[in-house]
């Protein structure tokens, strides 16, 4: 099922991304999580891209596996870095070929070593392209691209930033997947932007609830996400305490999707780190039960 497919047949969706386990032990314990949130009836699941181009087998096998044994759709990340775009064209006549239905079109980030991201000889420099590739040589995938309530990083300003995420849309994107964020007037005062120019598809919150503070430092640091200055110092304070960490980060994940939810927005990504348990108890607060659980 497409992506545009997926967000028009319920009012309120959730989907969740898992990246590729590094250990043979990681992937059992992945795929532990994955069948506890499969439970849940997510829109889909995606699987990420290894930075640096890495791991695009894995992704393709990730998805392909959880087609099969759950068939919950799949979104499977690709972005420009590394590949000429006969490789990437190779890459999604394979990703077709097994069954994966949506891509999420990424450029990438600069590998490592590399200050600033340079397209590889016969690559693509930018998402847009890349979308643009996909509708013109493999029309029948759902695409999803990136969106950024923050703006993102390397751009010069929100209205640039902005102006590139339309260059996605107008090239064929279903729908905006968010990097994550933790102060939700950020998302909706993006939210409003992307309306005012002309942006129309659904534009989906990235949601990651935080269960562990020197993790999240590390991921916010990379992706550059803002902890608001309250629960930053809470986190702080209770540091030393997994449990109180993960109640504090988890119950901030419930108001937010709370509230997200009650502002109309079509569905929440949950980025989950190939964990569930913090997941779980969000869409349990939510009133999302499991089917068949035990
Ligand atoms: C939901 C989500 C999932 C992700 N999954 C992965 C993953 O699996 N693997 C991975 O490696 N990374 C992943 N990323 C990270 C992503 O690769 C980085 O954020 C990367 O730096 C930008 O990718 P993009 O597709 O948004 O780039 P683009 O949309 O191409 O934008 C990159 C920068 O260039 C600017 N820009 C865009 N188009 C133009 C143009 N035509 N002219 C001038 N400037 C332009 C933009 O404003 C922006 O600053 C993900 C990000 C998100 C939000």
């Amino acid at each position: 099922m497409r992506l545009s497919e997926i967000y028009a047949q319920r009012p309120f969706c959730f989907s969740f991304e898992v990246y590729p386990p590094k250990t043979d032990a990681a992937a059992v314990s992945m795929r532990q999580h994955v069948e506890k949130l499969v439970k849940y009836q997510p829109g889909f699941i995606s699987c990420t891209y290894g930075a640096g181009g890495t791991t695009q087998g894995q992704t393709l096998d990730i998805c392909s596996d959880i087609l099969a044994t759950y068939k919950v759709p799949v979104m499977a990340h690709l972005t420009c870095v590394g590949s000429p775009v006969p490789m990437l064209l190779e890459w999604l006549a394979q990703a077709r070929t097994r069954g994966i239905t949506n891509i999420m079109a990424l450029r990438g980030d600069p590998p490592k070593g590399h200050e600033s991201f340079t397209a590889v000889e016969g690559g693509l420099s930018y998402a847009n392209e890349l979308v643009a590739l996909i509708k013109q040589h493999e029309p029948g995938f759902g695409i999803g691209v990136g969106g950024y309530p923050e703006v993102h990083q390397e751009a010069p300003s929100a209205e640039a930033d902005l102006i590139n995420l339309k260059r996605k849309v107008d090239a064929g994107a279903d729908a905006i997947i968010n990097q994550l964020f933790y102060e939700n007037a950020d998302f909706y005062r993006f939210h409003e932007k992307c309306l005012k120019a002309g942006i129309t598809i659904p534009n989906i919150p990235g949601i990651l609830p935080i269960t562990n503070f020197a993790q999240i430092k590390r991921i916010t640091s990379l992706c550059k996400a803002r902890i608001p200055q309250g629960l930053s110092e809470e986190l702080e304070k209770h540091q030393a305490d997994p449990e109180a960490t993960a109640k504090i980060g988890i119950e901030h994940a419930i108001k937010q999707c709370e509230d997200l939810r009650e502002s109309g927005v079509p569905s929440i990504h949950f980025y989950v780190l190939n964990q569930s348990d913090a997941t779980m108890r969000v869409l349990e607060q939510l009133g999302i039960r499991a089917v068949n659980a035990a």
